[in-house]
């Protein structure tokens, strides 16, 4: 499949989704998560209208970033490691994997310096693998309350990956909790507004997610497909 019916397909698949749960289309946002495909394949997708962009790794995005950064609205997906805050800070709007106090002190400290604010999503493990990065659920709230105190840090929602299921299916409870506690929180109204955003559902799983209430889905081999490089 070429990139462009790559693109029709999962548009449809979710208007289809948001059909289905009751949503309206705008309330979903995707990114692509380029971090198997080259500055090239990366540039077509951007060509296409797509301004998301999601990496995972720094050494993975920086040609990409220095080639089309001002193109895009950039995406850190990927556990971040305290040491590279500095490389990421001001090229990455959005840090979907905010885990914890060290790493949210470290980005307020480089954000400060350069003037700019970064919005985080607190990664969450809601399906409890020991393999999966992430605060565990009944941490969140504590951390919430924390986050006030970094004033260039703005926490917009949470973040889970769930586990690989050979069914779909099977991941829905993972992101209808990782709604709930969502909603859980903003009933204790740390922030002085709700936090909205949930990102959650990748290429196998998004369209769970959405009818679970994801507002942004990363989308990498089923939307630009893999490249070996
Ligand atoms: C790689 C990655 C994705 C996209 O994966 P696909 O299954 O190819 O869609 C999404 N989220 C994170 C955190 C990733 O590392």
């Amino acid at each position: 499949m070429s990139l462009i019916e790559r693109i029709n397909q999962v548009e449809q698949q979710v208007s289809e989704a948001c059909r289905r749960s009751g949503r309206n289309r705008d309330e979903v946002n995707v990114i692509a998560v380029t971090k198997y495909v080259s500055v090239k394949m990366t540039e077509a997708v951007l060509n296409q209208g797509i301004r998301h962009i999601g990496e995972n790794r720094w050494q993975n995005a920086e040609e990409k970033w220095r080639a089309l950064g001002e193109r895009g609205i950039w995406h850190f997906i990927g556990h971040l490691q305290t040491n590279k805050v500095k490389d990421v800070i001001g090229k990455f709007q959005y840090i979907h994997s905010l885990d914890r106090l060290s790493l949210a002190k470290e980005l307020d400290k480089k954000a400060a310096a350069l003037n700019v604010n970064v919005s985080a999503f607190m990664q969450v493990n809601i399906s409890g693998e020991s393999t999966k990065y992430g605060l565990q659920p009944e941490q969140a709230a504590s951390f919430l309350e924390e986050m006030n105190r970094f004033k260039h840090v703005n926490v917009i929602g949470l973040m889970t990956m769930a586990p690989f299921e050979t069914s779909a299916e099977d991941t829905r409870p993972v992101f209808r909790g990782l709604r709930q506690l969502r909603d859980d929180l903003n009933q204790l109204a740390f922030t002085p507004e709700p936090i909205t955003e949930l990102s959650m559902g990748m290429s196998n799983d998004f369209e769970v997610a959405i009818e679970e209430g994801a507002t942004w889905v990363r989308l990498g081999s089923i939307l630009v497909g893999k490249e070996e490089e």
